[in-house]
């Protein structure tokens, strides 16, 4: 039988398997400041925990951080890392530094379930949902790691999708025994999947981004199928039921599409779909990606569309686009030929 990973345990999961391995109860304290706070990736290192339990752990054990394949670098600076997972199949995280951000942008499943007509992760079709130390590992295992000062859930796959393992993963990175990050560091997005987002409200204090990319029904239909599930005024319900507080943010995701979802009327018709909901909305360029007929809008109707917006009262930013010479971009991460060439076992 394989060893289990370590990394990306909780410290519940941490102090039953210490527990189950007759250790004294504070190993699984001293273990939990190993993986996290001084980041090891060899049970030798844990020199505070005796060599006879470090022994028993590294029967059954491994600790599992795996490093990257490859780096790609913009000319803008962002970043491109390929991992390889458990299983052997691929993943991307974008790093992607400015002048007061250091934000690592993270993939939750290889591939996607959810189809979106503009995304490339959607066209790779849905391979598996990452566990939570293959999400965290994304993290710690590039060379930026103690610079990260952003963390955002808007890689390859749809986090609501994957909602336990993304739960446990916001555990470990908030906690004081874990990375003791600030929840206001994190931005997680959906698409709206309803139940998981009602408990990623409940349980986390992280913000929320909500991928909306048009106010009509069947015109978002046809961008996202989840909107037959799913209809985006009931997502907007859900997010009135609770309060946000001051501190907790929700934002709009709206990519704009030329001559499809870029109109004066889809502004008015945001505006009034948001109305009760205290949320920002960000513009984000499209970048064409193969085998789609939809283009980007010119700078001109997005800067148009913003001013509907603002003139309505409503915070808008439109989103600088970065790492689209890599594609890193948003919605361009795909490992689909990665895949389909380590199948041809040639990668
Ligand atoms: Fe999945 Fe998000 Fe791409 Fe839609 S946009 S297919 S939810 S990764």
């Amino acid at each position: 039988m394989s060893k289990q990973a370590l990394f990306g345990k909780t410290l519940n999961e941490i102090k039953d398997i210490c527990k189950e391995l007759g250790m004294p109860a504070f190993v699984a304290k001293q273990l939990a400041d190993w993986l996290y706070k001084k980041k090891v990736s060899e049970f030798d290192s844990m020199v505070n925990i005796s060599k006879k339990n470090r022994a028993i752990l590294s029967e059954q054990y491994i600790i599992g951080l795996t490093n990257y394949n490859k780096v790609q670098e913009s000319v803008d600076g962002t970043k491109k890392y390929l991992f390889t997972t458990v299983s052997n199949q691929f993943i991307e995280a974008a790093y992607i530094p400015s002048e007061n951000r250091k934000t690592l942008c993270v993939s939750s499943q290889v591939g996607c379930k959810m189809g979106c007509l503009f995304c490339m992760t959607g066209k790779q079709g849905f391979q598996k949902n990452l566990t939570t130390g293959e999400i965290l590992n994304q993290m710690v295992s590039i060379p930026e790691t103690d610079e990260l000062t952003n963390l955002v859930y808007m890689g390859m796959g749809e986090p609501m999708d994957n909602i336990e393992e993304v739960m446990k993963s916001l555990e470990i990175i908030t906690s004081d025994w874990g990375f003791a990050w600030s929840p206001r560091r994190i931005n997680v997005s959906t698409i709206g999947v309803i139940p998981a987002m009602r408990k990623f409200i409940e349980e986390s204090e992280a913000h929320l981004a909500i991928s909306l990319h048009s106010p009509y029904n069947e015109q978002r239909k046809e961008l996202m199928p989840i909107e037959n599930v799913y209809p985006i005024e009931q997502v907007m319900d859900t997010l009135k039921e609770y309060d946000f507080g001051r501190q907790r943010r929700i934002s709009f995701e709206y990519i704009m599409f030329d001559g499809v979802n870029d109109s004066p009327e889809h502004a008015k018709e945001l505006v009034r779909l948001m109305s009760g909901v205290n949320a920002r909305i960000n513009l984000i360029k499209f970048h064409p990606i193969p085998d789609t007929p939809l283009t980007g809008s010119s700078d001109v109707i997005m800067e148009r569309f913003k001013e509907v917006l603002e003139q309505k009262k409503v915070i808008t930013t439109i989103r600088k686009s970065r790492g689209e010479d890599i594609y890193a971009a948003c919605g361009l991460l795909s490992t689909k030929k990665m895949l389909e060439k380590n199948q041809d076992k040639d990668y």
